[in-house]
């Protein structure tokens, strides 16, 4: 399966912000964004400031987005492709589409620590939709449908030390921390998306 190889923090270091891929970490002093922002390379101090095109603008936010929600090049068009053919706002479903990703909904519901994570957990046959095992990252969740950590799962100790935690959730899931059990009631909307991603520059790189 392909997947990034890039270190976590020199990604996030690359787009200048904090991408979240690492969990606790993320949240620390520790982390490489709070130690040291500079873009990553010999000549990283000096370039801070560097200004982008209209092109390495509109770039710099696709592998931004990419980076986050840990997708690939080929993928991440697929969503573009797919979001052109709903009705609506392109950017808008493209996101839509994205976080309603099962490892991104496994991480909204607070099963994993970061995305990576969650995508592992899945991959590692942990998750069950409607009953069923589903060990697809990119499987594309729709509303009703009920994720759970499989029953004979539930003692892994990552899991045990979950129960009864309170978590927050997006609007448009649910999750019971005691039975490792959620729901989605609504799609993904708009609001619900981080608000510092500027989904029309994808599209515009894309309509090229
Ligand atoms: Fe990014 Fe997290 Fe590393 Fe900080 S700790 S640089 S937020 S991956």
């Amino acid at each position: 399966m392909a997947r990034t190889i890039e270190p976590d923090c020199r990604q996030c270091r690359r787009e200048g912000c904090k991408l979240f891929l690492k969990g606790e970490r993320c949240t620390s002093k520790k982390c490489a964004m709070e130690r040291r922002p500079v873009i990553p390379g010999q000549h990283g101090n000096s370039r801070r400031r560097v200004t982008f095109s209209e092109y390495g603008t509109q770039l710099r936010e696709k592998q931004k987005v990419k980076r986050m929600y840990g997708v690939l090049e080929k993928q991440f068009r697929d969503y573009y492709e797919d979001a052109k053919r709903m009705k609506g706002i392109v950017g808008e479903n493209m996101l839509s589409l994205i976080e309603r990703r099962l490892d991104n909904v496994v991480y909204r519901m607070g099963i994993g620590a970061s995305r990576k994570q969650c995508r592992q957990i899945v991959n590692h046959g942990h998750i069950a939709v409607n009953g069923k095992r589903v060990d697809i990252a990119s499987f594309r969740v729709k509303v009703g449908d009920v994720i759970s950590v499989r029953e004979n799962k539930q003692e892994l100790e990552g899991f045990k030390a979950l129960k009864g935690m309170k978590v927050v959730m997006p609007k448009w899931l649910e999750f019971d921390t005691n039975a490792l059990t959620g729901k989605i009631v609504a799609l993904p909307s708009r609001e619900d998306i981080d608000p510092d991603i500027k989904e029309q520059l994808i599209i515009e790189l894309y309509s090229r």
